[in-house]
Order: C-alpha cells, then sequence, then structure tokens
C-alpha cells in the first residue's frame, strides 16, 4: 500500500513502522495529525491477517483518533499504534518494553494508552521506557486507570440526548435497549440502563459475559446474529467495528443507533443509509469520547477526576449540536460530526 498516495487521501503526517527481533514485535504507529496538540490514541494488538490489514487499521483509527480528540475539545492531535500479534507466541513484558522504546523514539509527537487487547499492566511496562503514556492506575484523586467506565459514562449520557431529540423525552425508562457485546464498556453501560429503568436484550460471543449481564440485570439474551433486528428503540453496538452496512442497516428495527465501538459505519455511505430509513445514527467518535478524556486528562497531569466528569458531561451538548445542524441541513450525522470535527481541527492550525 502506498503511503503517500494514503496520505493524500486521508491527511496522515507520518506513518512509522517497527521491528525488534530479539522481542518479536511487530508495529505500526500512525500518526493523523498534531495540529491540535501530541497525537493521542491507544495501542491495539489484534492478529491481523496480514502486513496491509494491520496498516489499514491503523491508517483508519488513528485519523479517528484525531477527529475524537478535537470533538471531546482536548488539546491533542490524532494517532494509533498497532502491535501485530502473533497466536504462536504470547506477548512478553520484553515486548511492551521494546514498543515503549518505540513510542520513546517519536519524542511525544505520540502518546499511547490501552486500546483492544492491551492491558493497564501492558502500559506500566511502557511507562518504564517512556513517559509518553498514559491508562495506567489514577493516585489520590488524579484522572487515570482504565478507561471503559468513562468511555460507558459518556455512552450513557449520550444515549439520554439522543433519546430527548428522537423520541421527546431524555428517559430511559422503559425503553427496549439492545446492546451487542457486553466486555468492559457494554456491561458497565448495561448496569447504567438498568438503573435508570430500561429492559435490556443483549448478546456476547463469551457466554460468560452473556451469564453475568443476564444474572446481574435480568437481560434478555439473543443470539449475536439477532441482535441487529431485535424489537428495541435502542440499538448499541460495543463490540465491533463495521456493524452497519448495506445488509445490517434495512434489518434494524430500533429508531436510534447508539454505542460505544469504533468505526461501526462499514463506509461513509452507510450514514446516508440510515438517515434514508429515518434512523438516528450517533457519531461513534463523539460519543464513546470518555474514555480518551480520562487519558488524555491523565496525561496532562494536573487534572482531576472532577474534572474528567465535568468534560464527558459537554458530550451532550456536542451531540445535541450535531443532530440540529443535521436536521437543518438535511445531512447525514456523521458527515455533519466529520465536517464540525475538520472545522475545529482548521481553527487551532490557524490559530
Ligand atoms: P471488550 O473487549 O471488553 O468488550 C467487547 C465485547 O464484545 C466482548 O465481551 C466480546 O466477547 C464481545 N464480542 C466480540 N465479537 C462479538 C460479536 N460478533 N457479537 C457480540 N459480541 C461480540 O471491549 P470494550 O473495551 O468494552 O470496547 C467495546 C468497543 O468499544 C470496542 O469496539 C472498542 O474499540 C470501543 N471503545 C472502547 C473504549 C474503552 O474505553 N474501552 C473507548 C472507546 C471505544
Amino acid at each position: 500500500m502506498m503511503f503517500f498516495e494514503n496520505a493524500a487521501r486521508l491527511g496522515h503526517e507520518s506513518v512509522h513502522h517497527f521491528n525488534d527481533p530479539k522481542s518479536g514485535l511487530k508495529a505500526i504507529i500512525a500518526i493523523h495529525s498534531t495540529v491540535l496538540g501530541p497525537a493521542g490514541g491507544g495501542c491495539r494488538m489484534w492478529h491481523y491477517e496480514n502486513e496491509a490489514e494491520a496498516l489499514t487499521d491503523a491508517l483508519r483509527l488513528s485519523r479517528g483518533m484525531t477527529y475524537k480528540n478535537a470533538m471531546a475539545g482536548l488539546p491533542m492531535g490524532g494517532g494509533k499504534a498497532v502491535i501485530l500479534a502473533d497466536p504462536d507466541n504470547p506477548p512478553t513484558d520484553d515486548l511492551f518494553l521494546a514498543f515503549g522504546r518505540c513510542v520513546e523514539s517519536l519524542g511525544g509527537r505520540y502518546v499511547t494508552a490501552e486500546d483492544v487487547g492491551v492491558s493497564v499492566d501492558n502500559m506500566r511496562q511502557v511507562k518504564q521506557v517512556t513517559d509518553f503514556v498514559a491508562g495506567l492506575p489514577p493516585t489520590g484523586g488524579h484522572a487515570g486507570g482504565d478507561p471503559s467506565p468513562w468511555t460507558a459514562d459518556g455512552v450513557f449520557l449520550g444515549l439520554q440526548a439522543a433519546a430527548k431529540h428522537r423520541l421527546g423525552s431524555g428517559s430511559l425508562r422503559s425503553l427496549r435497549v439492545a446492546v451487542q457485546g457486553v466486555g468492559k464498556v457494554g456491561y458497565d453501560l448495561c448496569r447504567q440502563l438498568h438503573d435508570a429503568g430500561a429492559s435490556l436484550i443483549i448478546c456476547d460471543v463469551n457466554q460468560q459475559n452473556v451469564a453475568r449481564a443476564q444474572a446481574d440485570f435480568g437481560a434478555q439474551a439473543v443470539a449475536p446474529e439477532q441482535i441487529i433486528s431485535q424489537d428495541a428503540d435502542v440499538l448499541v453496538p460495543c463490540a465491533l467495528g463495521a456493524i452497519l452496512d448495506e445488509q445490517s442497516i434495512p434489518q434494524i428495527r430500533a429508531s436510534i443507533v447508539a454505542g460505544a465501538a469504533n468505526n461501526q459505519l462499514a463506509t461513509e455511505a452507510d450514514g446516508q443509509r440510515l438517515r434514508d430509513r429515518n434512523i438516528l445514527y450517533v457519531p461513534d467518535y463523539v460519543i464513546n469520547g470518555g474514555g480518551i478524556i480520562s487519558a488524555a486528562f491523565e496525561y496532562m497531569g494536573d487534572k482531576s477526576t472532577d474534572d474528567v466528569r465535568a468534560q464527558i458531561a459537554l458530550i451532550p451538548e456536542r451531540l445535541s449540536e450535531i443532530f440540529a445542524s443535521a436536521d437543518k441541513q438535511q445531512q447525514p450525522t456523521n458527515i455533519v460530526s466529520d465536517l464540525m470535527a475538520e472545522r475545529i481541527v482548521a481553527a487551532g492550525a490557524s490559530a
């Protein structure tokens, strides 16, 4: 895949490949933008079929981080790291030390944290060799730690804003909510939805996670392939990306799609497909910004958990702005949101 061709299309500043034969590390760090500040974004470890797939993921995710950080009001640009997992060799501490040295070599242009497949313990290793890292356990009221509960908080507030806009009330009581994936974020969100009086339909490929949500919240479990077409008010993707496409969108019966999963739309055109079906799509990178707010505030060093909470409380406001503009301009919400994010970055560039 040609870097300059992609960069011209997607706007990346640089892409860095790292190979450390001793630890087995193979990693790509994509820096999309440093206009608003250091490129912030997590490190994903995944078994990719090939290098091109890993690069595509890094390019797509890092660009998403520029938009996410801009819309969250953070002084950060967008970047992402992917580690090409070797299924025959589980990662060692040495691999994460090597990864930390890669991050350090970029001199602060990129700041890392956890993402799929990477834990707080892994970030502890990274921290031994670089300070350009967040997602470490918090100390004494300071921001930090596992970003997932913060992500769930932001999604919950965003769901209320979406319900208010589409259904006329911000109350989630008695709504039927179908949650795809009850892992870290999905489970925490289910707890909040249950407490708010919503009734839950859930699915997961992990049976333990299914059983936990059933036992704790009386959730109705369905097979993973049935979740999209449930008779629900809201569909909440909290598992995978690219689940909204030409095949799945016609099956949706909910009038709102809003969840934590990154890159829910398979293509930009799927935003229009949802709009054509009068389904309110809540842009994923706006509603799921809680975790990066926590990580960014941790990195900035002088912020408390109260600051994190206050910044997350702005998510519904931002969403209401998107919904209103989309209605006014008769445009899909994803397009309106991308333009807003691009305007924020452009204003930062000329400031
Ligand atoms: P997680 O791995 O803890 O949970 C994901 C859950 O989805 C798991 O229980 C998994 O078994 C399940 N799953 C996988 N494939 C599935 C399928 N086909 N059908 C149903 N369930 C399936 O991850 P998480 O941290 O809860 O993140 C969930 C999503 O939100 C991911 O897309 C992630 O990128 C995104 N996200 C997470 C955060 C965060 O703070 N953790 C922040 C922003 C975005």
